[in-house]
């Protein structure tokens, strides 16, 4: 009941705002079990024009003219990447003989100097790779559920001066730092910015003092930035929530990236600031042998996004992200988060987080059409339908919607929608890809020119997925 007042009220507000966008675009219903903040909606439709949710409804809108798609899915709002270094989600994983107490260790440290970083300068950092690499990484990224995404390209690095976004960032995933679509057609609009950390080494006093200027004067959003990434034991880690205070940016603007070092005293700080923090358990596992301290995080309030940091020692997208913190809860933490915490803690939560909650991150009317369908049967869903996300293989995504488009799916289900497509598999699977919604072209291309230019660095190029081993 709630559901269907609320969706009056919000196809009002439509109608004042987007009438001529909605009525000139085709409209998509799609029936399905739709996942919503108040609970799963069995068997429900969703009206979708113009990129937007226009009705959430249990009975089907009388919508002359449009398209229909019936299926017995689940329906999930996209995933929301808060902390990711996707360029270098090109590269196999990577695993040291050892772990490392901060990672100031590993960066500084010859070996990984060879076998990661120098190769992925020398691929990102030649232009004619960036469009590329967005591409392949991008399709990572959406395989798993992902619909908007942080961290390619290098705008806020030091010694990087700011640059224009390449067209390619505004295809596929919105890429929360350089092109959402939310704020007009142009690039570098947006009003989140992700930085390396606070060290001099990763910031410069003069970006530092950008951040912290457009916090205070509201142009700024949200700084993502890097803090605490090593051990409660290690002294240079202790030291970054300090000198992020000292900087202006321990703000309710703030995500810390990481805080695996954090104290519990220092988690009631960040509560009090009223900032969050970004937790990647995997690659804080395998490079640290720790994670943050969720529980005191947790207890002290603190709000959690989840995000896979990069896929070299991370997860490849949310979807493994989610699957691998379900362990940690449960073998680790005494099973401190249900499974409908662990996909918040990746979609509604980094929404609110960013300040975008008002555009995507739950499905309900008003908001952008962004969201994906993970196979089902007419008995479904499961009595958790969060479950699905734990107990089902990547290739049971079924569609991957992203402003109303579909760009990724079952090839039948993207046919049926009259979508050309071009073949992917994945994991055994036979998947398809939107052509036309590709930044840069065939993704088979892409693919192929991507491996000749890390073969000539002396490496392989890392998989789409790692697929679970049959
Ligand atoms: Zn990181």
């Amino acid at each position: 009941m709630k559901l269907i007042r609320l969706s009056c009220h919000f196809a009002f507000f439509l109608s004042l705002t987007l009438p001529t966008l909605a009525q000139a675009q085709k409209h998509l219903l799609l029936k399905g079990n739709i996942v919503t903040p108040d609970g799963v909606i069995s068997h429900g439709w969703l009206d979708i024009a113009g990129g937007y949710i226009l009705h959430v409804e249990r009975e089907r809108p009388e919508i002359p003219g449009a398209q229909v798609l019936e299926t017995d899915d689940l329906i999930f709002p996209g995933f929301i990447d808060l902390h990711n270094h996707p360029t270098f989600n090109v590269f196999p994983r990577w695993t040291p003989p050892h772990k490392f107490p901060n990672r100031y260790a590993w960066r500084d440290w010859l070996v990984y100097q060879q076998q990661l970083e120098s190769k992925g300068y020398a691929l990102i950092g030649d232009p004619a790779n960036f469009c590329d690499i967005d591409e392949y990484v991008e399709v990572k990224a959406l395989i798993g559920g992902t619909t908007s995404i942080i961290g390619i390209g290098d705008n806020n690095q030091p010694g990087h001066a700011a640059k224009a976004s390449p067209d390619c960032l505004r295809g596929l995933v919105r890429n929360l730092d350089h092109y959402t679509g939310f704020y007009g057609h142009e690039t570098d609009q947006e009003r989140i910015a992700n930085s390396i950390g606070i060290t001099a080494r990763d910031m410069d006093a003069s970006t530092g003092a950008r951040f912290a200027q457009g916090i205070a004067d509201g142009s700024l959003d949200l700084l993502a930035i890097h803090i605490a990434e090593g051990l409660p034991t290690d002294v240079e880690s202790a030291q970054e929530l300090d000198m992020l205070e000292a900087h202006g940016l321990l703000t309710a603007h703030t995500a810390l990236v990481h805080s695996v070092g954090l104290s519990p005293a220092q988690m009631a700080r960040v509560h009090k600031a009223g900032a969050s923090i970004v937790w990647s358990p995997r690659s804080n596992f395998e490079l640290y042998g720790e994670t943050a301290n969720v529980a005191a995080a947790f207890r002290a309030g603190v709000t959690i996004s989840l995000a896979p940091d990069w896929s070299p020692s991370g997860s490849d997208n949310i979807w493994e992200e989610i699957q691998y913190a379900w362990d940690v809860s449960g073998h680790k933490l005494d099973g401190l988060f249900s499974t409908r915490q662990l996909f918040e803690m990746a979609s509604s939560v980094p929404a609110r987080v960013a300040r975008i909650d008002d555009k995507v991150g739950t499905l309900a009317p008003g908001m952008k059409a962004d969201f994906f369908l993970v196979h089902d049967t007419p008995d479904g869903p499961a009595s958790d339908f969060y479950d699905a996300i734990l107990v089902k293989a990547i290739t049971e995504i079924d569609m991957v919607v992203i402003d109303g488009t579909p760009v990724y799916g079952d090839p039948k289900l993207l046919h049926s929608l009259g979508i050309a497509t071009e073949a992917l598999r994945l994991c055994g699977t036979e998947k398809a890809l939107n052509s036309a919604a590709l930044p840069n072209g065939p993704f088979a291309e892409v693919e192929a020119r991507l491996r000749v230019k890390m073969k000539a660095l002396g490496s392989d190029l890392g998989p789409l997925d790692s697929c679970p081993k049959p």
